[in-house]
């Protein structure tokens, strides 16, 4: 029931009024309140949405996403509607304006049904850190749903909307899909505006997009990309649809394939999709990329980094939380941050201030920007080979909520994901199988900059060859 956008268009055409679609939402996401995936559910402002747009129906002038129920990851600006970014330091914080990709979607006349929990600031693998509770996968409640957009992911998995955005510093898009069995696409960096998207790693964040369906990912990436003049970072880079003659080219990274901590049932699966490639003509080739141990840690030296100076703006004077009990100004700051910031938050905005300290910097934050440029060269040098590279999205499948409480196994969830925002290339994770422990994983592919064209092709042809 309107898991895609086509769902909702074939409802739409047999006669189904938009306010029903929404009503039929509302009632799904109230049947689903265990799965903790909503921080708020906007239904006064999606009624009164559904009834605009069913107007609009009547007379012709619908947009191209009439009726398709969206939801935003907590830390996507929508004006007029709360955003916290699943922090207690911005709780009851109202967004003034509306995020550029949003409005696109709205521009369509996409209805935001509301805002999908997430791990506090987007720092964090399972969603286990919001201040709203943590999100349940739903395929076993019992499971983390992958974070850090896991409400972003299980509201798309559970059919709660068609589509929802999320964002991908690390992999907080395509991680939860893989264990959600879900689409998620990060883009290149700087395709999609970040205007309105709460930052955490400025030269790495972007905001990504979950469906059931990779139409749907194409369907709103087109709608989405492009130059935005109120974010000074974003592309105004070409998208061309990948041509159909062009010889297949697809590769394999060595040590991704022999890494220690790949599951063996996700190595097979990947292996027999190699071997069914090759038996069909399709070349395929292998490249080392000898950084792969070193991304972890260059992605957190980074993006600590970028945090601590993009946090430093909650200081409980102009956004949120304010500590009651404080006298002054250095008082106020102090234990507005003590009190607002939860445990995971304070750790990341310590390390970014300790590796940006004077004494420090070189040995850290230098050094870390030496590693990045390496690791992009390596990666261009790759991609003047082949078209896309294939690796699996996760490690492993979802684990038990509550299970991994060590930050440093928590980062190692990213160690697939992270080079893709490291060297700012796009990628995809696509549903690929189902492990005999009973949870989904994904396959990750990724493409050369700016060529979403070539990503979301081979996502749609790969499957035939699964
Ligand atoms: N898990 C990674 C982190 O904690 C990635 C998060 C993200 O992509 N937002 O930073």
């Amino acid at each position: 029931m309107y898991r895609t956008i086509a769902d909702t268009k074939e409802a739409i055409l047999s006669g189904k009024s938009v306010s029903a679609i929404v009503e039929d939402g509302l009632i799904k996401i109230d049947s689903h309140h265990h799965l903790n995936a909503f921080v708020e559910v906007f239904s006064a402002s999606a009624r009164i949405a559904a009834l605009e747009i069913d107007k609009k129906i009547k007379q012709g002038s619908a947009g191209k996403l009439a009726g398709v129920i969206i939801g935003i990851k907590d830390n996507i600006c929508y004006k007029g509607h709360k955003v916290s970014a699943a922090s207690k330091i911005l709780n009851n914080f109202e967004s003034l304006y509306t995020a550029s990709v949003l409005q696109k979607l709205l521009d369509e006349d996409a209805i935001v049904i509301g805002r999908l929990n997430c791990d506090e600031f987007a720092m964090g693998s399972t969603s286990e850190t919001s201040f709203y509770g943590p999100v349940k996968n739903n395929i076993n409640p019992n499971y983390v749903p992958g974070g850090s957009s896991g409400g972003s992911a299980v509201a798309v998995s559970a059919g709660l909307c068609a589509i929802s955005l999320g964002s991908d510093t690390g992999g907080s898009v395509r991680q939860p899909a893989s264990w959600t069995n879900t689409f998620g696409l990060k883009p290149t960096y700087g395709r999609l505006s970040r205007y309105g998207l709460i930052a955490y790693g400025s030269s790495f964040d972007q905001i990504g997009v979950f469906a059931n369906d990779l139409e749907d990912i194409k369907v709103i990436f087109e709608l989405t990309y492009g130059k935005d003049p109120l974010d000074s970072t974003s592309s105004k880079a070409s998208y061309d649809v990948f041509d159909k003659q062009r010889p297949l080219r697809i590769g394999f990274l060595s040590e991704y394939m022999n890494h220690d901590g790949l599951d063996p049932e996700i190595k097979k699966k990947i292996e027999l999709l190699r071997t069914n490639l090759q038996a069909n003509q399709i070349e395929v080739s292998d490249f080392s990329f000898p950084y792969l141990d070193h991304l972890v840690p260059t992605y957190y030296v980074l993006t600590t980094a970028e945090a601590s100076s993009n946090l430093s703006r909650f200081d409980g004077v102009h956004f949120g939380y304010r500590s009651e009990k404080s006298k002054g100004v250095e008082e106020t700051y102090k234990n507005s941050r003590s009190e607002g910031f939860g445990q995971e938050v304070k750790r990341r905005i310590m390390t970014g201030t300790f590796v940006l300290s004077h004494g420090y910097y070189d040995a850290y934050y230098t050094k870390a920007q030496k590693v990045r440029r390496l690791a992009r060269n390596a990666t261009d040098e790759i991609f003047k080979n082949v078209d896309i590279l294939i690796t699996p999205t996760t490690a492993s499948t979802a684990f038990e909520l509550g299970s991994v409480s060590d930050p440093l196994q928590m980062y190692l969830q990213d160690i697939f994901t992270v080079h893709a925002n490291i060297t700012g290339n796009p990628a995809i994770s696509i549903p690929f199988g189902q492990h005999s422990n009973g949870m989904p994983f994904g396959l990750q592919l990724m493409s050369s900059c700016n060529d979403e064209g070539a990503l979301l092709h081979y996502a749609g042809l790969l499957k035939k060859y699964f």
